[in-house]
């Protein structure tokens, strides 16, 4: 019989695992404060649990993380974890660090159905939901266990399309009996899908990361067919329902396309739709992937987008572009390859 794993299961879950086990209903806490505050990685180091009841746990249960197979470093000290998942699959993790603050980027799915045209894991398709012990553990099995300041939700997949996990994941993350970690070190970014977003901020107070691309319908739906069915006009209006500013923010992502997205026009669209929000938007410099005839912006192009939005009030920024070395940066995490040869 195969067994669960512990790892990734909520406080109200682990009281179930504790009474179906013949465990006092306190031994859930306990095990909770094993498995998110304390450096052990199996059942038999849980020592304030009765033999008798470890014993029982695991019959049905095992701890369940899962270590990294392969780390890459770049020159810039942002590494790639590659984790496997079931059933032979694979998912990678950027760690950026950045003076004193260590970024985690988590992957939520391996591969992607969304398909956007400018991504590396939308062009290796969709292969599988992760679990939210599986979104946690690439917090906690990387050599950074311990230091990590904030979460982005910006690897493979779409978190929305995996919301429940993904909420289930933040659950724990940010919960007293989890790692009790604040929302605001935690950003979700979305390329708008609006049912899972409305769910999110209902429930989360953790950050949201909206990927624009462009402000024109047509041109939008080009490179993110999502457009057809949550029209960036609705995302804005939704969001727009909801407070942001000193506790939750809310960000607008931004990949330049040199020729096609990057022109004052564009910049002073954005500026028309985002009026009224209290946002700001992140410039992000394109790493071509291979059959793509999409180009990358200059950088004086990148600058005076840049100073034209920030003229029209709308803080903008230019993202610094990190790990493009070992394949870590934005929009560059695939692992088709990986994934054809272990089927
Ligand atoms: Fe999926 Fe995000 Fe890539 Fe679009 S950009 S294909 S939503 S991973």
């Amino acid at each position: 019989m195969e067994k669960e794993r512990l790892f990734g299961k909520t406080l109200d879950e682990l009281k179930a695992v504790a009474a179906q086990v013949g465990l006092p209903k306190f031994a859930a806490k306990q095990m909770a404060d094993w498995l998110y505050k304390k450096d052990i990685r199996s059942i038999d180091e849980m020592t304030n649990l009765s033999v008798k009841g470890r014993e029982a746990l695991k019959e049905y249960y095992e701890f369940g993380l899962t270590e990294p197979t392969k780390v890459q470093a770049s020159i810039d000290g942002t590494k790639k974890y590659l984790f496997p998942t079931d059933h032979a699959k694979f998912i990678e993790t950027a760690m950026i660090p950045d003076d004193d603050r260590k970024t985690v980027c988590v992957s939520s799915q391996v591969g992607c159905k969304m398909g956007c045209l400018f991504c590396m894991t939308g062009k290796q398709g969709f292969q599988g939901h992760l679990t939210a012990g599986e979104i946690v553990n690439q917090i906690r099995s990387i050599e950074e266990n311990g230091e990590v300041s904030n979460i982005v939700y910006m690897g493979m997949g779409e978190p929305f399309d995996n919301l429940d996990n993904v909420l289930k994941s933040i659950e724990i993350l940010t919960d007293d009996w989890g790692y009790a970690m604040s929302p605001k070190r935690i950003t979700v970014s979305t390329i708008g899908i609006i049912p899972g977003m409305k769910k999110f901020l209902e429930t989360s107070n953790a950050h949201l990361a909206v990927s624009l691309h462009s402000p024109f319908d047509e041109e939008r739906k080009q490179l993110m067919p999502i457009q057809t069915a949550y029209p960036v006009q609705k995302v804005l209006d939704e969001i727009k329902s909801w407070e942001f500013g000193r506790q939750r923010r809310v960000s607008f992502e931004y990949i330049m396309f040199g020729g096609l997205n990057d022109t004052p026009a564009h910049a002073k669209e954005l500026a028309r739709i985002l009026n009224g929000i209290k946002c700001r938007i992140n410039l992000i410099r394109f790493h071509p992937i291979p059959d793509t005839p999409l180009k990358s912006s200059n950088e004086e192009t990148l600058q005076s987008f840049k100073d034209l939005l920030n003229s029209k009030g709308i803080l903008t920024t230019i993202r610094a572009s990190r790990g493009q070395d070992i394949y870590a940066a934005c929009g560059l995490l695939s692992t088709k390859a990986l994934v054809k040869k272990e089927e």
